[in-house]
This record gives C-alpha cells, structure tokens and sequence, in this order.
C-alpha cells in the first residue's frame, strides 16, 4: 500500500472539476493543480469519486507516517538527539562543525523562529503552547523550559509519543509537557486555548494544507502567535500553472520515501492565512542558512557507527538515507524551499 503512493495525485482535482463557487483559498487549488492545498468536497459525481480515492489514499498516507516515525525515530535520536528538524546555520558558512555543531544549529532553528515571529518580546505572555507534529517532543521541552509554559505535543507515532513523555518524565518536566497521538488536522483540544502554536517541520506531511492551517488557527488564542516551519517548493512565477515536469519527479521520489503528500509553495500559505483574514503574516526563505545540514546528516549516515545503527534500524531507514542527496540536489537547484510562515490570530 504505502509503496503504491502517488503523492502528487493525492489531493490535485483535474481543472474542469474545480467548482467556480469555491472560497479565495480553494480557488488556489484550481489555479494551481499540483499546489497540494486541499482535499475536495464538490457536488458533481465526478468529483465525489476523487474524494472517495483521496480520503483512501489520506488514511494511507497517515499510517505511512506512523509507521515510518516508529521505525526510524530511535536511529535519530541515536545519532542527532532529540531534535528532528534542520538546523539553522549562517549562510555560507563553511565551517566543518563538530556533531555538537549540528545540534546547536538545531536548538538555534528554534531560536531564530521564536525571534522571526517576534515570540521573545511576548515571552511572558506565553503559557500554553501546542507542537504539532512533535516529534519527540525537543521543541516542547525546550520552549517549556524557556517560557515556564505548558506544552502539549501531538504526532501520529506512537513510538514517539511514549518516548518523547518518557523523557519530560527523565528531565522532570511531566508536570509541563505531555504527548500524544492525534492528528493535527482533527486536533482533539477546544478552540482558542493556545497561546503559541508551533509547527515545526511537520506541516511537509499535511495532505490538506487549507485544513490544516483552519486547524492551526482554530486552537490558537485570541491574539496567539502560530509558527510553521516547513519544506515547500518555490514559489510560481506569475503565470505559471505548475512546477516543471522535472521538478515534480524529482518531489515525488522524495514523496515516496519520507510520505509526503503534494507540497506547496510559502506564498500558498500566505495566501491562505490572508484568506483567513489574520494579522503579522510574515514568511521568509532559509533555504540558505539550512544548506550545510543534510551533507552533515549523509556524513553521520557513512561513518561506522552510521551505518550501523542504520541497517540495524530498517527498510525504511535505508531508503530514508538514499533519498537524503535529493534534498540536497532540490534545494542546489531552487525546487525546494526552507520556509517560515508565522502570523498573530486577532483579538
Ligand atoms: N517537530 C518535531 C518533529 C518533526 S518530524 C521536531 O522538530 O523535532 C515530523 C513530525 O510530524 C512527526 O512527529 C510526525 O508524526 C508528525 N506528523 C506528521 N503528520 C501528522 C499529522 N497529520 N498529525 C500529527 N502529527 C503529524
């Protein structure tokens, strides 16, 4: 099932399906065919059908994740610790960083955000915070740590779950921060209750970003700031329907591996959260300043220990490593982009 996925036919309605009466955020998927923004719900039989396939392919791709996260989660903690994000590096630097380097430009991926959305000033408004998409829970711990707030991570592994909870309780945060499975576009807590909601490198796995950012936006607080940290393709030139046939292949065979769905650009989510009439939306390209981090990951994956851990770990894994020089190749080549999209929900 999960090696049948067609990641870019997951969400994409064939244009003379797209219905004229859409909102301005649907209208997106219409002008854009492989932008990945949306599942469909329209009348006509045609495209109920499509929406029948999607919602199949959507479970799929869900365990897909789960399944991947469980299996190569230990392996990355093993080698790079509790932060499964790029770091943040200053461009062009050509430093050999030592591992503690690399882990550093990670913790420093959650700093530079937290001052992108301008998070550090409002650091004594902040006092409950939601990871979507958590990982093993690195950044809650540390934005608990930092903020004294409360944090509540959700991921759809449970492997990750119970490990990221076992080490709040190693580090005596239990009282702070807590994880669990659930998904982010059906998230299980009220509206309006969290002051920041904070996605870091998750939203790549969303195969339906319209829901998605709804959902970000229903559960952050009157006034709240969200933060999504994600990999997107470029941005279209206008008039530009789709990417090019190359660059799409070369997105769907990292789609196969690490179970992403079709991608979108960081001008499809402002789009978005201006149809949603938020306040602040400010994004930007760090494609530059994550450029070092996959070499480093590859180099990690050659040594002996690497490799090791590596076969020892799985299937998964394994493809997850060869697939690792394609990122490299689509950022060299401008395909894909390292992006921050934050905005402030209305009082
Ligand atoms: N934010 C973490 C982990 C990033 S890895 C960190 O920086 O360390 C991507 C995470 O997104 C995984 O935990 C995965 O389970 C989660 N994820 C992907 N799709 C999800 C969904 N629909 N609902 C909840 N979590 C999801």
């Amino acid at each position: 099932m999960k090696a049948t996925l067609a990641p870019s036919s997951l969400i994409s309605l064939p244009r003379h399906k797209v219905s004229s009466l859409r909102s301005p955020s649907l209208l997106l998927q219409s002008q854009r065919p492989s932008s990945g923004l949306m599942t469909t719900t329209t009348a006509s039989r045609g495209s109920v059908a499509v929406t029948a396939a999607a919602t199949s392919s959507v479970e799929a791709l869900r365990e897909g994740i789960a399944e991947f996260y469980n299996e190569t989660s230990g392996l990355w903690e093993e080698i790079w610790g509790d932060h499964m994000h790029h770091g943040f590096y200053d461009p062009d630097s050509s430093v050999q960083l030592s591992d503690s380097g690399h882990r550093e430009a990670q913790i420093r991926m959650i700093e530079e955000s937290l001052r992108f959305a301008g998070v550090t000033e409002e650091e004594k408004k902040i006092k409950r915070v939601v990871d979507v998409g958590c990982g093993i829970g690195g950044s809650s711990r540390y934005i608990a740590s930092k903020f004294g707030a409360e944090c509540i991570g959700i991921t759809l592994s449970p492997v990750q779950a119970k490990r990221a909870n076992d080490l709040a309780a190693a580090q005596s945060l239990s009282h702070k921060v807590s994880f669990q499975v659930a998904d982010a576009l059906e998230q299980p807590f009220e509206d309006g209750i969290f002051d920041l909601v904070w996605s870091m490198e998750s939203g790549e796995h969303m195969p339906d970003k319209a829901k998605f950012v709804k959902e970000l936006v229903r559960v952050a607080a009157p006034g709240g700031r969200i933060i999504i940290v994600t990999w997107c393709h470029r941005n279209l030139s206008p008039g530009e329907e789709a990417l090019q046939p190359w660059e799409q292949n070369l997105l769907d065979r990292i789609c196969k591996t690490f179970y992403l769905p079709a991608w979108c650009s960081t001008s499809d989510y402002v789009d978005l959260l201006q149809s949603l009439s938020l306040q602040d939306i400010k994004c930007a390209d760090w494609s530059e300043n994550v450029a070092p981090f996959w070499p480093a990951v590859i180099r990690t994956a050659l040594t002996w220990k690497g490799l090791v851990s590596l076969l020892r770990s799985g299937m998964k894994s394994i493809k997850g490593a060869l697939t690792m020089p394609l990122m490299i190749e689509g950022y060299k080549k401008g395909v894909i982009k390292f992006g921050i999209i934050t905005c402030q929900k209305p009082l």
